[in-house]
C-alpha cells in the first residue's frame, strides 16, 4: 500500500531525525539527574542551560525568562492559573477561539470571552471596552489551530498597552498582562515577545518537528506567577520535577530550526496553499474554503455541503489521505467546534468541515491527489 499523504501537521509533526540523534544521549548514557552534584550530572545540567540560552536567543529574551514545560497545554495552564492564583479578585479575558487549555483554565476564574469576527479575528473594539480596571490577564492565541487565522497581535497589544497606561495615570497599579498561545506559530512567525509587547508566550515542541510533551512558557521579567506544581523547585520554582533533559534539548533545537528555516521556506508552502485553494474552486459550490482570504499558509480549512465530516475523514483515510475534523487536540470532544461557532457558523456547517495542514514533506503531487480524491468522494 502507498504511503499515506499526511495533512495533519497542526496536530503533530514527525520528529526531526537530526534532533532525535541529539536527544538520544540524554535518554541513555547521560541519564543523570541534573540536580545531582557529581561531574557527569553537571554536564547534563549544562545541556539544560545551553537549551535555555538557545531558546532565549531565538526569542531575543533572557534565559531566565524561559520555563520549560511538557507542551503547550501545561504552558497555557501555568500562564492562566499562575497569574490568576496571584490575583484571585481579578478578571481574565480570553478570545472565543482559544484552545481548551486556555479556555477551560480561564473559566475557573472570573472570566469573560472576547468575541471574534467571521474570520476568527478578535474584535479589538470589544476587547477595548472589556478592559475594565479589574482585568489582570488577556489571552489571545497567535495562530488558530483549527482554521489558521493569524491574530492581529499588534492591535491587541495596543489595546492592552493603552489600558495599562490609562490605569497607571489614574494611580491604579493592578497589573495587566498579555498572554498568547503560540503553539502553532514558530513555523510561520518571527516570535519576539519582548518587542511585540507580550508578557507570557506558550510554545510547543510537538508542532515544530520536536518531541511531544516538550515546550516552554516565556515569562517576562517581573511577571509574578504561582506554580502549578510544587516540589524540588526546578525551573525557578515554577515547574518542579526532575527535568526531561532529552525533551528540553529537543525542543530548543526544534525552535532554532523552525526559526532558521522560516525565511528560506516561506515561498514553498505558500505556493502549495495557493494551488490547493485554486483546485478547490473546481469543487464549488459543494466544497467551500472556510476563510475567504488565506491566513496561515500551512492551513486549508473547508466545508463540504451536506457532508458528515467524521465519515468523510474516514473515507479520505481509507483512500490514503490523513486530515482532521476540527482540532485533534480535543480528542474526546464530539461537540461541534466552538471555534467555528464563535465565527458564526452553524452546528451543521461545523460538522461538515475538514482541516488539512501541510508540512515540510508535503508536495504539489500530494495536494493534487488530495483534491482529486475529495472530488470523487463529495
Ligand atoms: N494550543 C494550541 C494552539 C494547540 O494547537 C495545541 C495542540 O494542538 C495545544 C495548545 C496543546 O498542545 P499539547 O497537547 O501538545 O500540550
Amino acid at each position: 500500500m502507498a504511503t499515506p499523504i499526511y495533512l495533519d501537521h497542526a496536530a503533530a509533526t514527525p520528529l526531526d531525525e537530526g534532533i532525535l540523534k541529539q536527544m538520544l544521549p540524554y535518554l541513555t548514557e547521560q541519564f543523570y539527574n541534573p540536580s545531582a552534584t557529581y561531574l557527569a550530572a553537571k554536564k547534563v545540567r549544562h545541556a539544560i542551560d545551553d537549551a535555555r540560552s538557545r531558546t532565549a536567543k531565538v526569542l531575543d529574551v533572557r534565559p531566565g525568562e524561559i520555563i520549560f514545560t511538557a507542551g503547550a497545554t501545561e504552558a497555557n495552564n501555568l500562564a492562566i492559573h499562575g497569574v490568576m492564583a496571584k490575583h484571585p479578585n481579578g478578571k481574565v479575558l480570553v478570545s472565543a477561539v482559544e484552545h481548551d487549555s486556555v479556555l477551560q483554565a480561564a473559566k475557573q476564574y472570573n472570566c469573560q470571552i472576547i468575541p471574534v469576527d467571521t474570520f476568527g479575528h478578535v474584535d479589538v473594539e470589544s476587547l477595548t471596552k472589556m478592559l475594565s480596571d479589574d482585568v489582570v490577564l488577556v489571552s489571545c492565541m497567535w495562530i488558530n489551530n483549527e482554521v489558521g487565522t493569524i491574530a492581529y497581535m499588534g492591535l491587541i497589544r495596543q489595546a492592552v498597552l493603552a489600558a495599562r497606561e490609562a490605569r497607571i495615570m489614574r494611580g491604579n497599579f493592578t497589573p495587566l498582562y498579555l498572554h498568547t498561545d503560540g503553539a502553532q506559530a514558530p513555523n510561520l512567525i518571527h516570535l519576539l515577545p519582548k518587542r511585540q509587547g507580550i508578557d507570557l508566550l506558550s510554545l510547543n515542541g510537538g508542532k515544530i518537528y520536536g518531541p511531544k510533551q516538550s515546550g516552554a512558557l516565556y515569562v517576562a521579567a517581573g511577571v509574578d506567577l504561582e506554580p502549578l506544581l510544587y516540589g524540588g523547585g526546578q525551573e525557578r520554582g515554577l515547574r518542579s520535577g526532575t527535568e526531561n533533559v532529552a525533551n528540553i534539548v529537543g525542543f530548543s533545537l526544534a525552535l532554532e530550526k523552525a526559526s532558521s528555516r522560516r525565511n528560506g521556506e516561506e515561498k514553498r508552502p505558500q505556493k502549495l496553499q495557493k494551488l490547493f485553494r485554486e483546485l478547490l474552486v473546481n469543487l464549488e459550490p459543494k466544497v467551500t474554503v472556510t476563510l475567504p482570504v488565506a491566513e496561515a499558509y500551512n492551513f486549508v480549512h473547508i466545508m463540504v455541503q451536506g457532508a458528515d465530516n467524521e465519515r468523510l475523514m474516514m473515507e479520505l483515510d481509507e483512500a490514503g489521505i490523513q486530515c482532521a475534523v476540527g482540532s485533534a487536540c480535543s480528542a474526546s470532544d464530539d461537540e461541534p467546534s466552538h471555534v467555528l461557532k464563535a465565527m458564526g457558523f452553524s452546528d451543521q456547517q461545523a460538522q461538515s468541515s475538514l482541516r488539512f495542514t501541510m508540512g515540510r514533506q508535503t508536495s504539489e503531487a500530494d495536494v493534487r491527489k488530495t483534491v482529486t480524491v475529495l472530488a470523487k468522494l463529495v
